[in-house]
């Protein structure tokens, strides 16, 4: 099964996607993970993506789309894979339809978490990440990460200003692949501003073929 989770930043993806890597045992592929550590390792892609996260801007197609293609002619990928935070342009839709094409594999799913914007900036106002071990949590976790003990920061883009750029870059870029991927049949879409647990088993339910 390969799946495409698409949704506003803070509605959730990340989270249905570690569910989706532990019940079935699909690779969970997060472009916005891949630029952190890209950044947290200052390669040249990392230090040119750098600007344009802390502005809550898309990084360049040029610099996401090779990077999605090599990680998707990885063998791992052939067991199912998630794909986190792309596309988000239909330039980037369209590259990867191409590439797949090539690949001839084919997206099974694209899932849609639905959430309203302000949800979304209270949301991420407590999102924390540990920046020695790369792990995201919540501010509920306390100060410190409860694995490494290093003190918990705020992602430079999870401030709010930042929050509401990306959220209008979302609407803007991102919410059009709504349109795009049900005009191919695959679309399904579920309510995001329910407890985890309860989004999950919608989610369960998709990716089990229902
Ligand atoms: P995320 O963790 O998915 O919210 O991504 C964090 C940031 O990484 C975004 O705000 C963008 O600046 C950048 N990014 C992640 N994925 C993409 C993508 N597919 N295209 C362009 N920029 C991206």
């Amino acid at each position: 099964m390969n799946i495409i989770l698409l949704g506003a930043p803070g509605s959730g993806k990340g989270t249905q996607a570690a569910k989706l890597v532990e019940a079935f045992g699909l690779v969970h592929i997060s472009t916005g993970d891949m630029l952190r550590a890209a950044v947290s390792a200052s390669t040249p892609l990392g230090v040119e993506a750098k600007k344009y996260m802390d502005a809550g801007d898309l990084v360049p197609d040029e610099l996401i789309i090779g990077l999605i293609k090599d990680r998707l002619k990885e063998e791992d990928t052939e067991k199912g894979f998630i794909l986190d935070g792309f596309p988000r342009s239909t330039s980037q839709a369209i590259a990867l339809d191409e590439q797949l094409a090539e690949l001839k594999r084919t997206i099974d799913v694209a899932i849609a978490i639905d959430v309203d914007a302000e949800v979304i900036v209270n949301r991420i106002s407590t999102r924390r990440f540990c920046p020695a071990c790369g792990r995201s949590t919540n501010a509920s976790e306390g100060e410190y990460c409860i694995i490494c003990g290093c003190a918990l920061e705020v992602r430079a883009d999870d401030k709010e200003d930042v929050v509401r750029k990306r959220l209008n870059v979302y609407e803007q870029n991102t919410a059009p692949l709504i349109d795009y991927y049900r005009g191919k049949g695959i679309l399904r879409s579920i309510d995001g501003d329910r407890p985890v647990s309860v989004v999950w088993e919608d989610v369960e339910k998709i990716a089990s073929g229902d």
